[in-house]
């Protein structure tokens, strides 16, 4: 029985480290997309000749972003509702949801993180917020 639910946990843990990979893929994903776009705006403003380029640029953006899109969809099933929920919230109010933890701070608002949720987020065992700013916290060093 005790065997069990160690085994239950660790299942967890391995899902739970599984999700934060695919939401990291999700938000790379999604920021490598607006830095192009970015910079597509950019050359477009600045050279006039380089439009049919940028043209050309933006349709190979589109594709992309359809991939990235595709590939968003065939994730999201396999993350919680609940969790996608507060995800979305999360990059609608603050533009990114997960942080990484910078010399115990949270890397969102820059807090002081209690000792406590430093252990949490090091231990793998469950998703934990920033108290602050809410967002979600992962850990990037050993
Ligand atoms: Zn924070």
């Amino acid at each position: 029985m005790l065997h069990e639910i160690e085994e239950l946990k660790r299942q967890n843990s391995i899902l739970e480290d599984g999700i934060i990979e695919l939401m990291e893929k999700i938000e790379s994903g999604e920021e490598l997309l607006e830095k192009k776009k970015k910079e597509l705006e950019k050359e477009e403003q600045n050279y006039q000749k380089k439009m049919e380029e940028g043209n050309k640029n933006l349709e190979e953006l589109k594709k992309e972003k359809e991939k990235l899109e595709n590939k968003k969809a065939q994730l999201s099933p396999s993350i919680s509702a609940n969790l996608l929920t507060r995800y979305g919230k999360l990059i609608k109010a603050k533009g990114r949801a997960l942080v990484p933890v910078v010399n115990g701070t949270c890397g969102g608002c820059h807090m002081e993180l209690p000792p406590q949720i430093l252990n949490e987020v090091k231990s793998g065992k469950r998703l934990v917020t920033c108290e602050r700013c809410s967002r979600i916290l992962y850990q990037t060093e050993p």
